[in-house]
């Protein structure tokens, strides 16, 4: 395992403080962060306007990334791609790229493995195996970007992509990112830097479990990032039974920490809700969560539903809700007033959709 300092991991005071130790000015820190973050550049030898010297201490002693490609899959005629990497401590995480003809989205891992143990999930099946520290989040993003502007060059025409730069990046990948909080919003903030990546707070997304202490935690930040959370079921007999988490923190508990994050932020949370056939996908339940959604006596909850068709995973004793049921699922939520849309599908082909991603 390295124990050299990945470069990833620095912040800008922290780059500038190693570089003083070099006897460096602070300004050739900014030079270099702003080759990992601008320019993108992999290797130190490409930072031509650094002294030979620097660029030979840079290869010598630190590192541009802690994370090792193992394989990359596409699918979807290219457009979603897969790699799976090794951390330092041979643990798996995996990163998607999905590609579309007006955007582009990063699927971003912040655990490898997963204490949660969700049922339908993959990764939960791995157990928890490791926090990713800031930088080993941010260089997946890092790759996308890479990866997504060497496509366009490889394309040889126009794209609506704006500065054909990512659009969004999900935490939605490998573990619960309020399990890894510090390290987590460590990376969203250096991402957002504007003197670095320059990332819009509004094109992040986190997905929880429901975590309640990080959903508040959240709420005060200042950064306006997007938040997702995995419900699955509106009734917590069957919620504990797909998802362990719900013992600790009820759908009740679980609410009433959405509606104190929407009250302070006023913004709208999506509820993820994976749709199994004839387990959580009848349309009394649609009703039962149209009413959760909808307490009565209360102004209705700031949320919009988005409805996941289950993505197989092997083992997994569990069924794919058919078309039409899906779509009797949405009419309920919608008769009752609560926004709601079905996912778009990518990378199911190559185990890159929803709860599949294994380390495999
Ligand atoms: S769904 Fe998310 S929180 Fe649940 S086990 Fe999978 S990765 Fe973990």
């Amino acid at each position: 395992m390295s124990t050299q300092p990945n470069l990833y991991d620095l912040s800008p005071d922290a780059l500038t403080r190693l570089l003083a130790d070099w006897g460096e000015p602070a300004y050739r820190a900014k030079q270099i962060y702003r080759h990992l973050y601008v320019h993108l550049t992999s290797d130190p030898a490409d930072m031509t306007d650094l002294s030979k010297a620097l660029r030979e201490r840079l290869a010598k002693e630190t590192t541009i990334g802690n994370l090792q490609q193992i394989k990359l899959l596409t699918g979807d005629d290219g457009m979603t791609r897969k790699v799976l990497w090794n951390l330092p401590d041979g643990s798996p995480l995996e990163t998607v790229l999905m590609i579309y003809p007006d955007r582009a989205t990063v699927c971003v891992s912040s655990q490898s493995g997963c204490p949660m143990q969700c049922v339908f999930c993959a990764t939960g099946k791995l157990g928890f195996l490791h926090d990713c520290t800031p930088g080993e989040i941010i260089e997946q993003v890092i790759w996308a970007e890479r990866e997504l502007q060497a496509f366009f060059s490889s394309l040889n025409r126009r794209s609506k992509i704006e500065n054909r730069k990512l659009s969004n990046i999900v935490f939605m990948g490998m573990g619960e990112p309020f399990n890894n909080y510090d390290n987590w919003w460590t990376s969203v903030e250096r991402l957002h830097d504007p003197n670095g990546y320059n990332m819009g707070a509004r094109n992040f997304t986190v997905s929880t479990v429901g975590l309640v202490p990080g959903i508040l935690r959240l709420a005060e930040e200042e950064l306006p990032i997007n938040l997702a959370i995995s419900l699955h079921a509106a009734d917590d007999d069957l919620r504990s039974d797909m998802m362990p988490v719900n013992r600790r923190y009820p759908i009740a508990d679980l609410v009433e920490a959405t509606r104190t994050y929407t009250e302070k932020t006023r913004r709208r949370v999506s509820f993820e809700y994976v749709l199994l056939k004839e387990k959580n996908d009848f349309p009394e339940q649609a009703l039962r969560l149209a009413q959760l959604l909808r307490s009565e006596g209360k102004p209705p909850l700031l949320c919009h539903v988005n409805l996941i068709p289950w993505n197989p995973v092997p083992g997994a004793p569990l069924n794919r809700s058919d078309r039409k049921r899906v779509l009797n699922f949405q009419a309920v939520l919608k008769e009752h007033g609560v926004p709601c849309t079905v996912r778009v599908e990518r990378g199911v082909d190559i185990a890159a959709a929803c709860g599949q991603l294994a380390g495999r």
